[in-house]
This record gives structure tokens, sequence and C-alpha cells, in this order.
């Protein structure tokens, strides 16, 4: 079964491969606050700056989930602070959700999958201490382009600014140096089993961590941080899927040459629907059309016929999401999927018979 469901997605056809050698190794019984553990975790993060192109003076910590990072940032960063959370979709939404829940200051701004919001009127919002953006919302395939996120940034000079990437950061370039936190789960671009996350802080992150000396969880950023000097984490972390990052890192190839080939496979994408107009990209505006995560319009009754005939073709399409569920499918775009695998869907595509013919 070949998944192209975005996230959990695909993993690196290498994984056996790095699985094997975690046994022999004896990776999954090290202890972590041991030096074998230390050694890994350091070189998985010295990777991370190298191949990810994150910049030297960023902090970059593991966590659990993309979901703990939400928590971790309204706890530790917020507190009781005024948040501003511009969103088009459910990830965003959701953020905005807990966030409210912690802190009790979160405010909702929502604009359209199909055009961005003008800056200027973000201005008159009330001053936040942060603006929260989703860079690549999964559940509508919409992704920020970046001359909007240092419009954000100049809008907002004194703000921090969180960043979602968590079905970007691996497969785009991101301009690290534009926002403050960005944060990002392994179970999408990075082709890894789910259980681990990667969060990015900025020096003016990790400022206001201290200025507001929250110490009350585990997973308080302070503690954290003092933890991640030694290159370890305030609890036994997920070893192997740091061991894992640091593995398939090392196999890759710089970012650029990832974020090059996915603009090629996603114009491929555009190519092959047009050609073969059975199904339609969700979203219309293609200057904000995620690269990664590739939703498409159907008919409830034509998802159906269409997920289990695919199935049983062998190839797993990811559910619509959200408001979506019922009227899209998402094909996922990341660099584990090989031009094989895609090749191979988009031939079951050409053979389907659609039901209900698309007007
Ligand atoms: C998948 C996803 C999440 C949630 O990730 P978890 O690792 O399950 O917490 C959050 N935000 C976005 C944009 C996602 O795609």
């Amino acid at each position: 079964m070949i998944s192209f469901y975005p996230g959990p997605s695909k993993v690196w056809d290498s994984l056996p491969h790095y699985l094997q050698d975690a046994w022999q190794e004896g990776i999954m019984s090290v202890n972590h606050r041991s030096p074998e553990f230390v050694a890994v975790a350091q070189e998985a993060i010295r990777l991370l700056h190298e191949k990810m192109e994150i910049p030297e003076e960023y902090t970059i910590l593991f966590t659990s989930s993309a979901t703990e990072c939400w928590e971790i940032i309204a706890q530790s960063i917020l507190a009781t602070a005024p948040s501003l959370h511009l969103y088009n979709g459910a990830f965003g939404e959701k953020w905005h959700e807990y966030t409210q829940k912690l802190s009790g200051r979160a405010r909702a701004y929502t604009f359209s999958p199909e055009e961005l919001p003008e800056v200027s009127a973000l201005q008159h919002e009330a001053a936040p201490l942060l603006v929260a953006l989703t860079h690549n919302e999964t559940s509508n395939g919409t992704a920020l382009p970046e001359a909007f996120l240092k419009a954000i940034r100049k809008a907002f000079p004194e703000q921090l600014l969180a960043i979602d990437a968590t079905s970007s950061m691996g497969g785009m370039l991101l301009p690290y140096r534009e926002a403050d936190i960005w944060y990002a789960s392994v179970q999408k671009c990075f082709g890894l089993p789910a259980g681990l996350a990667v969060m990015v802080c900025s020096p003016r992150a990790l400022a206001r961590a201290h200025e507001v000396g929250e110490r009350r969880h585990y997973n308080s950023l302070l503690f954290m941080l003092e933890k991640i000097k030694e290159a370890q984490t305030t609890y036994t972390p997920n070893v192997l899927g740091i061991y894992l990052l640091m593995r398939s890192l090392q196999d890759r190839p710089p970012l650029s040459v990832t974020a090059n080939m996915l603009e090629k496979r996603y114009q491929q994408w555009v190519q092959f629907f047009h050609t073969y107009p059975k199904f339609s990209f969700l979203i219309q505006n293609g200057e904000l059309r995620s690269r990664t995560v590739l939703p498409l319009q159907a008919e409830a009754r034509e998802l159906e016929k269409l997920k289990k005939e695919a199935r049983a073709a062998g190839l797993y399409l990811g559910n619509g999401y959200g408001q979506w569920k019922n009227s899209s499918f998402r094909i996922a775009n990341f660099p584990a999927l090989t031009e094989a695998e895609i090749l191979q869907l988009q031939n079951f595509f050409r053979s389907y018979q659609a039901d209900i013919p698309k007007n």
C-alpha cells in the first residue's frame, strides 16, 4: 500500500535499514542521559541547522507533536498575554481554540482560503504580544507566500511571530528570520513515523520565555531550554524518532533540491488534472495553493467510490479534513514519495471511471 495521505504519510524507503541499524547499535535501549543519546541528539540538531537551513542563532528543541507546541507557546510564551490568530482552515482554528483555553486572550481573524487578508486592515487589531500563522494549512491545501509573511513582520515589528509549518518544514525553504517560532511534527514532510516534533525559537522568543518565567509544567519552555543546552530533554524523549531523524537527514540532499523537486511535481499534478479533468483543485487561486498538500474536489458519493478503488489498487488517498471532509480528497506531495509512485497514482486516475460527470 502506497500512502498519499498528508500525515501520517509515506516514510522513507530507507527506514527498514535505519531501524535495523538502530536495533544493532542498541539505540532503542539507550539511556536518554547517556553520551550515546547526546551524540545522536547533537548530530540531529546540527543536521537540522545544515539541511533545513535553520539559522545558527535559532534554538532547536524536540517536542512530541505540533499540538504540544501549541500548548508550550500558550503556557510559556503567552501566559495571559493576547495573541492574534490569522487562519483560513482547521489547523489554524484548533491552534486558536487551544490557546484561548489556556491564555483566555486569543483573538481569531479568519480569512478566505482563496484570498489573503489586507495587512493594513489587520493593523487595526488591538496590539497582541504574538501573531500566529499557519504556513501550510493542511486541511485545505493553502500556503502563505513569503511576501505575505514579510508584510506581516513589517506590520507587527514589536510582536513575536509564531508559525505552524507542520506540513511544509522539510519540503520547502522557510524564511526563518521572518518569524520567531516555527514548529513541525515529523510525520509529514520529514517522511518519518509520528511521535516527534521540532520547535525552532529565535533569541527574541527565548527572551520572552525568560521574562514570563513560567516553570509549572514538564514542558515549560525554560526547563526545555536548560536541558537542550546538553542536547537533552526534560522527559524520556522519542529516542528512536530522533535517531531516525538524524539518519534520514544525513541522506538528504540540500533543501533547495527537495523544494525544486516538489515544485516540479506540483506543476506536473496541475498539468495532469488539466489534461484529465476528472477532478479539479479545491483551491482555485494558484498563488495560494500549497505545494506539499493537494486537495481535489469531489462529490461525497464519488469520493467513496474513488477511495475504495484506489485502495484496491494499493493506493491510499488522504481524506478531506474539517469542513472539506465530504467534498475533497488530498494527495500528499511529500519528499519521501518517489517518481514511480506518483506515476502509479496518475495511471490509476487515468483509468478511473467517474460515476458522476463533473460539470
Ligand atoms: C498535522 C498538523 C498538526 C498536528 O500535528 P500533530 O503532530 O498531530 O500534533 C498541526 N498543524 C498542522 C498544520 C498540521 O498539518
